[in-house]
């Protein structure tokens, strides 16, 4: 064992895209920074078939050491590997708390390792704590269609892991002083049954989960036409389009862009609700920053969930937004 990572820290899976390490890495450094001072241990990031560059990167978010597996064939590589990759690594190094996040592939990966390593795994966190008297992980997360928080602890597997989705979290303000040792290991070479032929990347306009923006059109929208707006205004404002199910089940707006219990998750800074009532199954996928809701009804329950509350038409809104916003342009 490397003397420079001790047991009983705290690690972070430094994924990596086709961009190279993905922003989520660096919101989750942001959060073991503070969770590592309580727990009094370091930072660790770990960074299968990374390069010295990107530990630099890492270090300037948090990262006190870069544990780095050296074969530049694990940055493609699929969870199965990982898994087996990181599986090795942490029954040498045992830390105490693994946390990953809940990207499509953390989402793929996080519960195999959890399997392979007979621990727990709390998914979709939206806070993480540690409890002052027994130093566990304090494991938050909505229950119940959203309607509770649950805090989950780990008190016996190790390490406990916790995914945490995009966005949830900001990313800390790197500091360019800040260094770290980086440790270098060989691959474990554990292989994987899987043979990757290849990648397909959706479309930009199907990943309304990646959105920073969201403008999502429910059954108060009132014509094609101002969906057609909607989706302009989306792409004014960098985001896209997204809508409720009875959207999508009358065929006016394609699957991939429904939210709720039966579509997606989404996390975007902002999302804009047109004539959207707030149902719990569509609420339930929304997990947005800020919420602006457009909606007729004074007593409509997405007015419960709204930052901001605008009483209006839908189409009287998205015309008066596009005429701000292309008066300015
Ligand atoms: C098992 C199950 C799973 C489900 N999964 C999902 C899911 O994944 N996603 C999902 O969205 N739903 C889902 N639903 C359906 C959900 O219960 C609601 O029926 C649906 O979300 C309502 O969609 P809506 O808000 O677009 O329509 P409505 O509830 O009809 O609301 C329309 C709103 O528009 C407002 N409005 C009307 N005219 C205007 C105007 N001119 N300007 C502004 N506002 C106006 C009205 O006041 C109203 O609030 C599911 C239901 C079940 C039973």
């Amino acid at each position: 064992m490397n003397g420079l990572i001790q047991p009983g820290g705290l690690w972070v899976y430094c994924e990596q895209g086709p961009d190279g390490i993905r922003p989520v890495v660096f919101e989750l450094l942001g959060q073991a920074t503070r969770l590592a001072a309580a727990m009094k241990c370091a930072v660790t990031g770990v960074l299968l078939g990374g390069t010295g560059s990107q530990a630099s990167d890492l270090a300037q978010a948090g990262a006190d050491t870069v544990l780095c597996v050296e074969d530049a064939s694990l940055v493609a590589a699929d969870e199965l590997r990982h898994t087996g990759e990181l599986a090795a690594l942490v029954q040498q190094y045992r830390p105490a708390a693994l946390l990953l996040g809940a990207t499509a592939f953390g989402r793929s990966l996080a519960p195999r390792l959890a399997a392979r390593l007979g621990t727990g795994l709390t998914a979709d966190c939206t806070q993480l704590d540690i409890d002052p008297e027994t130093g566990l992980l304090l494991q938050t997360r909505p229950a119940f269609g959203g309607n509770l928080m649950a805090t989950i602890v780990c008190p016996n597997g190790r390490p406990q892991m916790a995914t945490v989705r995009p966005r949830v979290f900001t990313a800390p303000r790197r500091d360019p002083s800040r260094a770290c040792r980086i440790v270098t290991e060989r691959s474990a070479a554990t292989g994987s049954p899987i043979e990757l032929l290849g990648r397909v990347t959706l479309g930009a306009e199907a990943a309304i989960g990646d959105a920073d923006v969201l403008v999502a059109v429910g059954q108060g929208i009132g014509s094609a036409e101002n969906i057609a707006l909607a989706e302009r205004l989306a792409k004014k404002l960098g985001g896209a389009l997204a809508a409720s199910r009875p959207m999508v089940d009358s065929g006016l707006v394609p699957y991939v862009r429904q939210v709720g219990q039966t579509g997606k998750t989404v996390s975007p800074r902002l999302y804009i609700a047109l004539g959207i009532s707030g149902a719990i199954q569509h609420m339930a996928g929304v997990a947005a920053q800020t919420i602006v809701a457009v909606n007729t009804d004074p007593d409509a329950p997405i007015f419960q969930y709204a930052h901001y509350a605008v009483r209006c038409d839908c189409g009287a809104f998205l015309r008066e937004m596009l005429d701000r916003i292309e008066e300015g342009e």
